[in-house]
């Protein structure tokens, strides 16, 4: 095991200035023109293809560094650059972890692969479990995935929505129902691979921030997939499933209903450190335009109401940021978040980057309140963080209940 530690050694300040010069040079000056397109920035991914970021190695590479720090570097770099662009490039590995974690080393060697594609045809991966009325409360998850036993092939049926790169994703995870009696225990995970007939994209939305990142729902109409696209395997999730129904027996089910939100503790770190990296951008836009804007004969910082705006934005940035990498190194090294740790990392991060992005508008007046210059564009963006991988309300709610041991509502 690691040792917690502040500092990045060598090695990763290395990488981390790699990838600040990728997103200085390539990312920061593509941002405004994709928001504006509402589009997926492929020429940037492909870039980043080129040069080693977008690609499996590079994140189980982060992903698998003991200090804990590789993955939250890594965000915060990227999303310093843009939000809507690092999270078309680091969405599929959202999806990729879905596999890492619950696949097989077979099914992690075919799919992988083919989720990043290669640099001269680069493709992207989807992870579709939000339903239209399943959003926090994921135990109420409609899509249900049936066994074909003679044919072993898994049939499935539902609507997926709000997925980060869904429908144009060359593999799709789906989370389905399996035994609906089970609530968020009976979900499992599924590989549709490229081209499989009955899935297709509904609606794409247009939003209000990260435009960048394609967001759409997924149709999934009679959709047939082999057995072997049950991440883990049947046996793995029959036994799951097993253990699951002798304790829905014994606590008499209301417990499994609720366990769902917890479920993503460990991945939530890394959300937030995608918002200290957007929180962190436009406070450094902030503080050289108050360094340098004059009224009244002096720089704008010289008042105290600005400089003291920008002690404070920089203090929580750097509490949100110690937050993250806690959560991030008990994650990677298997410590218990007795405390919800990783949520509390997502819901202070997250809310700082609303409120420093909010700040460094007001700083810039008039200008940035326009899209001559970046805030405001990081203001729309930031406001994404405190809704996906669960709300800010859902964080508090599973402090509250981690830390009480009670079933707050
Ligand atoms: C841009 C974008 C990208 C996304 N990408 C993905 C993706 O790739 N894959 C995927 O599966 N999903 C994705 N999501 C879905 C996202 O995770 C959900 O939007 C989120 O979980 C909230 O669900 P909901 O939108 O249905 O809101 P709801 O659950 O309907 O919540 C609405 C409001 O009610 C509050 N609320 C709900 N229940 C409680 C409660 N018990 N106590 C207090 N307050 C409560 C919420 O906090 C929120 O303020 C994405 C969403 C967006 C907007």
């Amino acid at each position: 095991m690691a040792e917690f530690t502040m500092e990045l050694n060598d090695e990763q300040k290395e990488v981390r200035d790699w990838l600040h010069g990728f997103a200085a040079d390539v990312i920061r000056p593509a941002a405004a023109e994709w928001d504006e397109r509402e589009e997926t920035p492929w020429p940037v991914i492909q870039e980043a293809a080129k040069v080693g970021i977008y690609s499996l190695d590079f994140y189980a590479q982060q992903y698998f560094d003991p200090t804990g720090l590789g993955i939250p570097m890594t965000m915060e770099e990227l999303f310093w650059g843009d939000a809507g662009i690092a999270l078309s490039i680091v969405g599929t590995g959202l999806a990729a972890v879905g596999v890492l974690a619950n696949g097989t080393d077979e099914q992690i060697g075919t799919w992988i692969p083919q989720m990043y594609g290669d640099q001269n045809d680069v493709k992207v991966a989807a992870f579709c479990s939000s339903e239209p009325d399943a959003g926090s409360d994921v135990a109420s998850m409609r899509t249900r995935a049936v066994y074909d036993e003679a044919k072993d092939e898994w049939v499935i049926n539902g609507t997926k929505t709000w997925a980060t790169n869904g429908g144009i994703a060359n593999v799709h995870v789906v989370v389905a129902v399996v035994d609906p009696e089970l609530g968020s225990k009976g979900h499992a995970s599924f590989i549709v691979p490229p081209g499989t007939p009955g899935l297709s994209q509904g609606q794409k939305f247009k939003k209000h921030g990260i435009r960048a990142s394609h967001t759409a729902e997924v149709v999934l109409d009679d959709v047939r997939v082999p057995g072997s696209c049950l991440l883990g395997g049947k046996e793995k999730l029959d036994e799951r499933l097993a253990r699951a129904r002798e304790k829905a027996r014994a606590a008499g089910g209301e417990r499994l209903k609720n366990a769902a939100m917890a479920t993503f503790e460990a991945s939530r770190p890394a959300v937030g450190a995608m918002a200290v990296g957007t929180a962190r951008a436009a406070y450094e836009v902030a503080l050289d335009y108050a360094k340098t804007r004059e009224q009244f004969g002096r720089p704008i910082i010289d008042n105290q109401g600005v400089a003291f705006q920008l002690a404070d934005m920089r203090t929580r940035i750097d509490a949100a940021r110690l937050l993250v990498w806690r959560a991030s190194w008990m994650a990677v090294n298997g410590r218990p978040f007795t405390a919800a740790e990783g949520s509390m990392s997502k819901l202070y991060a997250s809310e700082t980057a609303k409120q420093v992005t909010a700040q460094a508008i007001q700083i810039l007046g008039g200008n940035g309140y326009t899209r001559e210059y970046p805030v405001e564009r990081m203001h729309r963006d930031a406001a994404i963080y405190t809704i996906f991988e669960g709300t800010s309300e859902i964080q508090r709610l599973v402090i509250a209940r981690t830390l009480s041991g009670m079933p707050i509502r």
